[in-house]
Formats: C-alpha cells, structure tokens, sequence
C-alpha cells in the first residue's frame, strides 16, 4: 500500500486524482503498477485499477492473472471491480472508503453478489487515513487552484483538459447566485470521477456556515471621484452581495486633484472610526494619502476594532498602521475600480467576501518557474510605488522574514526595476522570506529597449537578491484581485508551477 500511496502521489503532481494501485503475482512479486490518468490519457476507464491490470496482462502476456493480488488506495468502482473479477484476482485490498463510487459496500457491494460468477477477496480500510487525507488534501488545493484559475488561466492549463468548475461556487447558499455565470451544474468538476469527495470532505468549504456580510463604510482618503454614479453603483453592489454600506459625507468632496482639502480627508477617517460598520472601504486609490501620514492618529484607528480596506495609494495606509502599531488590515478591491464598473468580478467578490468572512484558508495560483520556497512571515507590501515611497520614513514596517507582495501599473519595467533597487539598497528585500510579485501592467515599452521586459526585471531580480521570488500572485491594479491581510502572518509555498498562500492555518 505504500507504494501506492507513491504512485497516488505521482498522480496528484500530474493533476490527477491521487489514487494507485499496485498488482503483485500470486507469489508475491510485483507484477505492475499504475495511477490515474484519465485527464492524461483522455480516458474514462484510465483508473488506476485498470491501467494497473492492463500492464500485469501485457507483462504476463495473458488477462486472467490467476492468484494476483492488488493494492489500491481507493476503493474501487464498479468499472474496476469488475475488471479485477474478470482477471480472476485472488485478492483485493483497498485503502479509504469512498460513499459515493465505491463497488466494495460504498454505494453496492458487488463482492457479495452471490450470482456474479467470479469472486475476489476484498479487504478495505488498509491505511484509510492516508489514503484519504491524499484526496482530501488534493480536492483542497484544486478548490482554491479553481477559483484562482477561474480568474487568470484557460482552464486547461490548470486541470488538464476539464473546465476548472469551482464546486463551492455551484452550491454555497451564502453566495449571491445573480453573477455566477459558472453556476452550471452539469460541467465535470476538476478531476474527473471521483470528485464526489470534494462535497463529502467534512472539511469542504461548501458546508460550512458563513458569517453574514456586515457593514461598509466608504471614503475618500485620495484622489477625487470623477464619477458619482459609479459610486452610487459600487454601494448597489455591495447591497446586493448583502452589506450595509453608507458613504462618509465627503466621499464625493473635491479639492484640486484630491477627494477635499487634506482637513476633510482626515475628517472623513475620524468618522470612519467612530461609525458603526466594521469594514471602511476607500471608493479609490490616486494619491493624497502620503500628505496625512503623520497626522492620522494610528493608535485610534488600530484601537477602533474597524478593518480598513484598499489599494493603490492605500498601500501607506496599510503600512503606516501596521509599522505604527503592529494592526492588520487590508489591502483588496476598492469601491469604484472593482464594483462601481460594468461588470463585476465574480472571483474578486468572492475572495473579497471569503476573506471578510475568514473563510478563506488557501489562496493558490498559478507561478511557473517560481523558486522553492515553504516559508511563514509576516505579509506586507502592496503598490510598488508607495512601498517604495515609504524608505526612510517612521511609515514603512520594518518586517524581518516577512512575504513582501508588490504590484504596479503605468511604469515602465526600468522603473519598476529602479523601485525594486532602492528597497534592496535599502536592505528591505534581503530580510523577506519571500518577494511575491503581483501584476505589473498597462505600460509600453520602447524599440530601444532591444528586449529588456519586466521578464529581464524579474530575472535580474531572482540574480541579484538571494530570496525566493514568486510571481503570479492575482494582485494589481487588475480585474481579478485577491483581498491580503497586511500584518498578517501567513504561510507560502510553491510546487510544481503552483503557489499557495495559506492565509488561515487549518483548524480542523
Ligand atoms: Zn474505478
């Protein structure tokens, strides 16, 4: 069974279903083994089992294997039951149960069908726990892959030739169902047949109880909105997706570039204290926050139990709290940019509502050539710009052993790169654990760049600072945005093409 377990495991990195199966000859001796494969091989009948008793055929050059015994981590289905009577096995052994497939007592039992003219010992349960917590951790990570994928990669690249239908997203009563245009019940989920576990896996996302969306608070603590109706837009959003929300009085005030004068922006965060909902939201990013670092009373507000949340130019407000008193807070959609447009995001609503709700344990996306890392720290960062704008100032956290994630827009790649030198001169960098990079986007390059892309940044990068360097993270000034406590600790690790951000230990 343990080289089953392997062979399960081989499976999982190729995005199967994680279940082998191992035959040995009536003496004892391994005769084959085999996974699945049925993304793989495009192959419905590519169980494990079966492509297990394929190869023992061929190697004995004949179908009945006589006296052979098989090991499998799953108990088989009806296809592969069957097969193995046909082979004449003399024993089977499986590992965990499965309720909604299994052919051994699961769903029937069709060992102990005295009519069927050919019979095998069956034994279950043989290191079920292991056999299991495989699935289970599998279907996991495919869940939060899902979503992620969902948002940013053809759904081939990711569960190889199936449509990455993000199960929780079907059938979560607290997810507002007016937007998921996924909700298609009769797509496969990821994986293929035995998928059947995600939704008996106690600890699947599906069943658990939510907490109800509380209250918004929105203002303006930067640039001027342009736009009063992709505000009145943004608040109808949020109501439907079950927040309370009202605007600061200021939220649509206009002074030169900025939303008011510095006095009404400072005001407009006074109140946002001393208001009741829980979560203050900026409406936008643009700029005017620097200007108020040192006259924001930081203890008040980490003292206000409030979670604040935005991007942008909210980077220095995430970051002057958490260096001024060690708080969390958010750093994720904004009002206007991500629900006062067209079309809302169903991903970034839902990692926004899973985040607020604490639901969300596993962020995971995709991150080819990330270097390997398995680390814990602090997560901080945010917009390249103002990370960068903060060295040298009593508002820039002094993390050691943190996960520095960055994104920016609008800058050119010798810029980004030119940002990215000062916080390493600055000795910022080499103290990370980990850099994980965002989405840079919307700039141009030029014919005399002769080649140099935010490609030669990110490499140079990688040469330059002995820390891990991750990329892909779905972050920026982008549709598809995840919502990341800032001062949180919180884990990351990449495999095989992948990056997992664990923002919640498990607590099961
Ligand atoms: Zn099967």
């Amino acid at each position: 069974m343990g080289l089953a377990l392997d062979l399960a495991r081989r499976a999982a990195a190729l995005g199967e279903v994680p279940v082998g199966a191992v035959v040995l000859d009536a003496a004892g001796h391994l005769l084959a083994t085999g996974h699945n494969r049925t993304i793989l091989d495009r192959d419905p009948t590519a169980h494990a089992e079966v492509v297990a008793l394929r190869a023992a055929a061929r190697s004995l050059d004949n179908y009945r294997l006589t006296g052979a015994r098989l090991y499998v981590t799953l108990e088989p289905c009806a296809m592969c039951l069957g097969a193995m009577f046909h082979a004449r096995l003399a024993e089977i052994v499986y590992g965990a149960p499965d309720p909604k497939t299994g052919a051994c007592g699961g769903v029937v039992d069709l060992s102990a069908q005295p009519r069927l003219n050919h019979h095998a010992r069956v034994r279950g349960g043989v290191r079920a726990q292991a056999c299991g917590d495989l699935l289970r951790d599998f279907f996991r990570a495919r869940r939060e892959a899902a979503r992620v994928a969902r948002g940013l990669a053809a759904p081939e690249t990711v569960s190889g030739g199936h449509p990455a239908a993000p199960p929780f997203f079907q059938d979560d009563p607290s997810m507002p169902k007016q937007k998921s245009d996924s909700a298609a019940p009769s797509r496969p989920a990821p994986g293929g047949e035995h998928t059947h576990l995600v939704c008996d896996d106690p600890e699947c996302g599906v069943h658990h109880v939510h907490e109800q969306p509380s209250g918004i608070y929105l203002i303006s603590p930067s640039g001027a909105v342009a736009d009063p109706a992709s505000l009145d837009l943004a608040m109808e959003r949020l109501r439907a997706m079950g927040f309370r929300v009202a605007a600061d009085r200021t939220a649509l005030a206009v002074h030169e570039r900025f939303a008011g004068t510095d006095k009404q922006r400072l005001a407009g965060i006074q109140r946002a204290l001393k208001q009741k909902h829980p979560v203050v939201m900026a409406t936008r990013g643009g700029y005017g926050l620097s200007r108020l670092l040192p006259h924001i009373d930081w203890r008040a507000v980490a003292d206000s139990g409030k979670t604040f949340l935005g991007q942008s130019d909210f980077t220095v407000f995430n970051l002057a709290l958490l260096a001024r008193t060690g708080a969390v807070s958010l750093a994720g959609p904004t009002a206007i940019f991500d629900f006062g447009g067209k079309k809302v995001d169903d991903l970034t609503q839902a990692l926004f509502q899973e985040t607020l709700s604490g639901e969300l344990e596993i962020l995971s996306f995709e991150s080819p050539g990330a270097d390997p890392v398995d680390a814990r720290g602090i997560l901080w960062g945010g917009n390249l710009a103002m990370v960068a704008s903060l060295v040298g100032t009593p508002y820039l956290p002094d993390v050691k052993g943190g996960i520095l994630f960055l994104e920016d827009v609008s800058e050119h790649p010798f810029r980004i790169e030119r940002m990215l030198t000062q916080l390493w001169h600055a000795g910022v960098l080499e103290k990370q654990h980990a850099i994980v990079l965002g989405q840079f986007t919307d700039y141009r390059l030029a014919p005399h760049d002769n080649g140099y892309d935010l490609d030669s940044v990110v490499r140079w990068l990688r040469q330059t600072v002995r820390v891990p360097v991750v990329t892909g993270l779905p972050y920026g000034h982008v549709k598809v945005k995840a919502t990341l406590p800032v001062g949180a600790r919180v884990g990351i690790a990449t495999e095989d093409g992948m990056a997992h951000l664990v923002l919640r230990e498990h607590t099961h």
